[in-house]
């Protein structure tokens, strides 16, 4: 086998990236709605709600993971919406229909009003994941999080060699803050996810990684392969790993699936670089969910700000529905009207929709392309063949650590 389907999903648990895991794009759990389009889909034509929102709370964090999916110019936490205007959007969200509300960052963690737009979601009605790093956490504010509301963690590795990690992350002393955090997760009966990004510089170690989990009382292991965007992209040569290397992780969380069957559940999401078939961005664009800045701009994905021509309305100056329903950069590549060949007449354009507008846009200048990880797309040899060759490099360049303040090499 020399290539295999983009995402590989158990469960219909959605989880999201944020920037922990926004390497890896959100699955849109079965069932999820879809939206009406007046247009050549053939998706029923009533009025349907996103599923999922990402709320990236602020891109403050302590870590600076190489991988990070913040952008490479991020929010000032001067501009970050104040708590009364998250609670606002949370109701708001609610009331649209959203179900699964994802707190994300940076290190979300790092806001003091955690607590309260926790209970703010949590009495909306939404479902309520945390996506940290952990290293923040305290065992008496994980309970307060708890009694507001807080139905789900998802806590980041960098991975389980320590040294390794701190490499990873430039952050001493995280794997055994995060180990304790596990801890108390399981004192208090709280469900938890483990998202390990893999990449170049820890995939080796993926079968300790699923050991790690297990032992920590995980629930849900998402083996997630970097998605080269933002710093991902900036760090690819650095970061990306052989497809021999990748297709071994394929048989690795197969057995682990199979021995840790009952016990716990796997994510796997591959890298684009060595798929057939690219992955249905975000389950489709302006389909099941939305991303939010930590200064209120709305966009349809992580990465969707380096697509010229897009225009991101802010929470700040319009409701929540209005941009969902109407928004131009929701608008503008929802469905399969803006598709051009060979996705128009393609049988799989209502599966992935095309794959992903930004990575066409990277790859090819225009974000109406089909994306370049689908082996239909006349540039599919030569993204391979970068992929092939930079994992084949010898000695990768070092890691372009990702700072608020600007990079370091
Ligand atoms: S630097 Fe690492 S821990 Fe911090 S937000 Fe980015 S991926 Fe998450
Ligand atoms: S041609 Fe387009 S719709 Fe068909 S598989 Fe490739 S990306 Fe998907």
């Amino acid at each position: 086998m020399n290539e295999i389907e983009p995402v590989v999903a158990e469960g219909a648990h959605s989880s999201s990236s944020g920037a922990e895991g926004a390497q890896t794009s959100p699955r849109i759990a079965e069932g999820a709605q879809a939206w009406p389009r007046a247009d050549h889909s053939t998706e029923p034509a009533c009025g349907r709600a996103p599923m999922g929102l990402l709320a990236e709370l602020t891109y403050r964090c302590p870590l600076q993971c190489p991988y990070c999916s913040n952008p490479l110019e991020m929010d000032k936490p001067s501009t970050e919406l104040s708590t009364a205007e998250w609670q606002r959007v949370f109701k708001e969200a609610a009331e649209l229909g959203i179900l699964q509300l994802h707190l994300s960052g940076g290190e979300p963690t790092a806001r003091k009003d955690l607590e309260e737009l926790v209970k703010t979601a949590s009495q909306s009605g939404m479902y309520t994941n945390l996506i940290t790093a952990g290293v923040l956490l305290t065992k008496d504010r994980l309970k307060a999080l708890q009694d507001a509301g807080l139905d789900h963690l998802q806590l980041s590795i960098q991975d389980v060699d320590e040294a390794n990690a701190e490499k990873i992350s430039a952050y001493k002393g995280g794997l055994a803050k995060k180990r304790e955090l596990c801890g108390w997760m399981h004192a208090l009966g709280m469900p938890l996810t483990v998202n390990a990004p893999i990449h170049r510089a820890n995939i080796e170690n993926l079968p300790a990684i699923v050991e790690f989990a297990v032992a920590m009382g995980a629930n849900r292991l998402e083996v997630a392969h970097v998605q080269y965007y933002a710093w991902a992209l900036k760090n690819r040569a650095a970061l990306m790993p052989t497809r021999e290397q990748m297709m071994k992780t394929v048989e690795i969380v197969d057995a682990a699936k199979e021995k840790y069957k009952g016990i716990m559940v796997f994510d796997f999401v591959v890298p684009d670089y060595y798929a057939s078939r690219p992955k249905p961005c975000m389950g489709g664009w302006g389909r099941g969910s939305m991303n939010i800045t930590p200064s209120g701009r709305v966009l349809p994905c992580h990465a969707a700000e380096s697509i010229p021509g897009l225009e991101f309305d802010n929470v700040r100056n319009k409701s929540l529905s209005d941009i969902w329903l109407t928004g131009q950069a929701f608008e503008k590549y929802r469905g399969t009207s803006w598709m051009k060949e060979p996705c128009r007449s393609c049988d799989r354009r209502e599966i992935d929709w095309g794959g992903c507008r930004c990575q066409a846009m990277m790859m090819t200048g225009d974000p109406t392309n089909v994306d370049p990880a689908c082996g239909l797309s006349p540039r599919h040899a030569e993204f391979v063949a970068l992929a092939t060759a930079e994992s084949h490099v010898t000695t990768p360049p070092p890691f372009v650590y990702r700072r608020l303040g600007g990079t370091v090499g």
